[in-house]
């Protein structure tokens, strides 16, 4: 195991737009390299089992939550569990790559009080409600009901913010990107590609 390797975690209400700032620093930064979380809900279009989650039916979620697999889990919304699994930090660790967390907030503080001083939370913050919600209605992958409970959990997530050691504001794109590559840079020590 890497014992050199950090967590840097971006933690936000869902449309924060923390996926993009995520997908930037991974083209950024050689030494990073993506958490891939388990998760219960159903594969989207366009997704793939192992890059963008490991895709897992109840059953096998919970042979996994019994045997302690996971470094935190949670029923991040009703019936959909998501969770991080030890072996996925070492997998990554292994290959001597500092880890990336897109996880949600509570999710985020859990692995900071865990792994401490050897990992960064970072809270994005949206410009506004009103962006968030004009964010959540544009994207068009989930019904009026699941973008209802979205909604609702995003607003009461935005309580959060003073838990997490740095904030994001993302209002405008690019300031985002360049601040969030400084917040990597001088945790890790890692330099971005130009
Ligand atoms: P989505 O269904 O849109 O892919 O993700 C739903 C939410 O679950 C997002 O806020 C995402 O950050 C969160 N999430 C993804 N992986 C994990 C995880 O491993 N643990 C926790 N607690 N939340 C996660």
């Amino acid at each position: 195991m890497n014992k050199g390797g950090k967590l840097i975690i971006f933690s936000a209400p869902s449309g924060s737009g923390k996926t993009t700032i995520v997908r930037h620093l991974l083209d950024k930064f050689d030494g990073l390299a993506f958490s891939v979380s388990a998760c219960t809900r159903k594969r989207r279009e366009g997704e793939i089992d192992g890059r963008d989650y490991y895709f897992l039916d109840t059953d096998l979620f919970n042979e996994k939550i019994e045997n302690n697999e996971f470094v935190e889990y949670e029923e991040v919304y009703p019936g959909n569990f998501y969770g991080t699994l030890k072996s996925e930090i070492d997998r990554l660790w292994d290959m001597g790559k500092h880890v990336l967390f897109d996880i949600d907030v509570e999710g985020g503080l859990n692995i900071k009080k865990q792994y401490m001083d050897k990992a960064l939370s970072v809270f994005v913050k949206p410009a506004s409600i009103e962006v968030l919600k004009e964010r959540l209605h544009n994207r068009s992958t989930e019904t009026p009901e699941q973008l209802e409970v979205r909604l609702n959990k995003a607003v009461s997530e935005l309580r959060y913010e003073n838990q997490f050691d740095c904030i994001l504001i993302n209002a405008d794109l690019k300031m985002a990107f360049t601040e969030a590559e400084t917040l990597v840079s001088n945790f890790t020590g890692l330099e971005s590609k130009d």
